[in-house]
């Protein structure tokens, strides 16, 4: 049960970018472009999940759409791990299954192939994206992997914005690298 060490997280923290009124007025982006171009922090990141990850036993890692899918990918390679992209719906070629979830005007719907664990019965998963805010985009995800047939373990996010408790309806264990006020 690793969590991050206090320079660590510095180091994150100063590679995390703040754009206001992105993508419209009150909301406040959280660009990880920037530490995706600073070679420091990414690895930084990267091992401590690694670190974190490795005696869990899992047997994929699932990634959201789609900053979810670059975290993912590495860390699935790092820990000898296949990938399984959770994407936005109308995006994957083969059948698929698809979860809808409500955003603050509408809803919006996630899909996973449906034999994208097919190769591991009761698959143990890792689910990651960049950051949690309301939670519903996750609790989709954890909810369509437990629908194909594996068994989401843990639900992992670089960054937690805290002040909207998106973590309390998700049904498994979140682990976020980053709590942010
Ligand atoms: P939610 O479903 O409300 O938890 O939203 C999570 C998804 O929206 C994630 O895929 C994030 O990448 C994205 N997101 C929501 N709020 C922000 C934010 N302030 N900065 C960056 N990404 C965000």
């Amino acid at each position: 049960m690793k969590t991050i060490s206090p320079n660590d997280k510095q180091i994150l923290l100063d590679s995390i970018r703040d754009i206001p009124d992105f993508p419209k007025p009150g909301i406040i982006f959280k660009d990880i472009t920037t530490l995706l171009s600073n070679p420091k922090a990414l690895d930084t990141l990267m091992t401590h999940l690694q670190n974190r990850y490795q005696t869990y036993n899992l047997d994929y890692i699932a990634g959201i759409d789609a900053r979810g899918f670059i975290f993912g990918s590495i860390l699935a390679d790092r820990l000898g791990l296949g990938f399984v992209p959770i994407r936005k719906k109308g995006k994957l070629p083969y059948t698929t299954v698809a979860e809808k979830y409500s955003l603050e005007y509408g809803f919006d719907e996630v899909e996973v192939h449906i034999d994208a664990f097919a190769n591991k019965e009761n698959a143990r998963v890792l689910l990651i994206d960049d950051l949690i805010a309301t939670g519903g985009t996750a609790t989709a995800a954890t909810s369509l992997i437990n629908k194909v047939g594996a068994n989401c373990i843990e639900a992992c996010f670089i960054m937690e914005l805290d002040f909207l408790e998106g973590s309390k309806d998700i049904d498994v264990p979140v682990y976020s690298v980053l709590h942010l006020e």
